[in-house]
């Protein structure tokens, strides 16, 4: 596979504009398309080597058998080939056409039988005649095809059909990928997504596109926090995951997992747990201000990884970020989200919502006003204009006064934005001037003292 930046285009210029970067992101979820990966086995190795030529990234073996917390990591499955045949030795389904055409996770299985005794074998969707549904067993072990139903109606009664899965289940290991970046502290923010779907698009390669651009562009930044983006299988990958670093969970500060951000639906944000978390409220910030129309749900214990994460014993302060919610739209687990379910100019605008989410949560400070008998004398210092009117310098004049009123060591600049209903940039760019004039001081600094 080709080796290049995900935020260079195919000639090695850099990408500028957002519409190139969601084509970048929709050129390296194509990339990723045709390999069929699951919970272990070489498909999620390839995955994660793609991944590692893009950005930094540490790949871990867990052997088969290791004990998880209550779970034990699976034998490792991989799948060469897959087959129904007529007779006359005609492929009538063909793994090499479509990965989904294996229940994934299926043991091996070469027999011959008629259609009346393959059929509890056979998975489609009368609904959607021409979909190929998505259908996995890791855990009760089984075997299947998954087929449109317009492939199921034509394939031919009372013949002896040969059928072929060719795939091993042995001792092995589950893979996961991690990238570290170590920034000013220890305290991290985690990204996870999900990376164990075959050829599915939205769920979950856009979350795949999506953090590892964000993990390239975090890279090149100066960092308050450390930055963990974790490319893991679900649930078994992140169980693992956190068994394998349970002293070091205290660490995170902040997290989110990233899946099904590339259909044209709105935005939706699941809250963690905790409900009021910063991050909580740091991206309904974000939403507020730049995606009318969005989204917020409550926290519930399906989904996806911050089931995991959210757990009684860790209730880690993690949501979830998506568009339209899992099978909440026709072609979820479907061959229908494909490439062409996924819009670049989505998978753009979460990548922006992500990177004005980090940029709140690296720079949310707690202050102590300097001057606070009264109002300090603004014009003196020259932080006052003039000439009053100008909505633009308005706003910011305000975000000022705003500042200094709030600043009492107990509201953050993210209290004071969304008391004052302007955006955190604004109302941190006013906190970034006045600690430049002395009348502010960061509670962190006062406490270092
Ligand atoms: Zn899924």
């Amino acid at each position: 596979m080709e080796l290049q930046h995900i935020n260079t285009n195919r000639d090695g210029q850099e990408r500028e504009s957002p519409t190139d970067l969601g084509q970048a992101m929709h050129d390296f979820m194509a990339d990723l398309f045709p390999l069929c990966r699951s919970i272990t086995g070489n498909g999620v190795r390839e995955t994660l080597a793609y991944i590692g030529s893009k950005i930094p990234l540490d790949i871990h073996e867990v052997p088969s058998g290791t004990q998880v917390f209550d779970w034990s990591v699976p034998l490792e499955w991989n799948i060469a080939d897959a087959f129904i045949k007529d007779p006359s030795g005609k492929r009538l389904i063909d793994f090499q056409k479509c990965n989904l055409h294996v229940v994934n996770y299926s043991a091996p299985i070469h027999t011959r039988m008629t259609l009346a005794d393959l059929k509890p074998h056979l998975h489609s969707l009368p609904d959607h005649p021409t979909w190929i549904p998505y259908r996995t067993s890791y855990y009760r072990e089984n075997w299947g095809f998954c087929l449109s139903h317009k492939q199921l109606s034509e394939l031919p009664e009372g013949l002896e059909l040969e059928v072929c899965i060719k795939s091993t289940l042995s001792p092995g290991s589950l893979t996961y990928g991690e990238c570290y970046l170590r920034g000013a502290t220890e305290q991290e923010i985690l990204i996870s997504c999900h990376v164990c779907h075959p050829s599915l698009g939205n769920d979950n390669l856009s979350g795949l596109a999506v953090a590892t651009a964000l993990a390239k562009a975090m890279a090149e930044k100066t960092r308050r926090y450390s930055y963990r983006f974790i490319f893991i299988p679900a649930t078994i990958g992140a169980i693992t995951w956190m068994a394998r670093n349970e002293a070091a969970l205290k660490n995170i500060k902040h997290g989110l997992v990233i899946t099904g951000v590339g259909d044209r639906g709105t935005t939706t944000y699941k809250k963690s747990r905790r409900g009021d978390a910063e991050v909580d409220r740091a991206m309904q910030h974000v939403l507020r201000h730049d995606e009318p129309g969005h989204c917020v749900i409550d926290f519930f214990p399906y989904g996806y990884d911050e089931r995991q994460y959210c757990s009684p014993a860790f209730n880690l302060p993690v949501g979830c970020l998506m568009r339209t919610p899992h099978g909440q739209y026709p072609e979820y687990h479907t061959s229908a989200d494909n490439l062409d379910f996924v819009r670049a100019e989505s998978l753009a605008e979460s990548y922006a919502h992500c990177l004005a989410l980090f940029d709140i949560l690296d720079h949310n400070r707690t202050y102590i006003n300097q001057s606070s008998k009264g109002e300090p004398q603004l014009g003196r210092r020259g932080l006052y204009r003039d000439v009053a009117g100008q909505q633009e310098s308005k706003v910011f004049e305000l975000s000022l006064l705003w500042v200094l009123n709030m600043s009492d060591g107990t509201h953050s600049l993210l209290d004071i934005a969304e008391r004052a209903g302007y955006p955190f940039t604004t109302i941190r760019r006013a906190a970034v001037l006045l600690e430049q004039h002395g009348l502010l001081q960061s509670v962190e600094h006062v406490g270092d003292q």
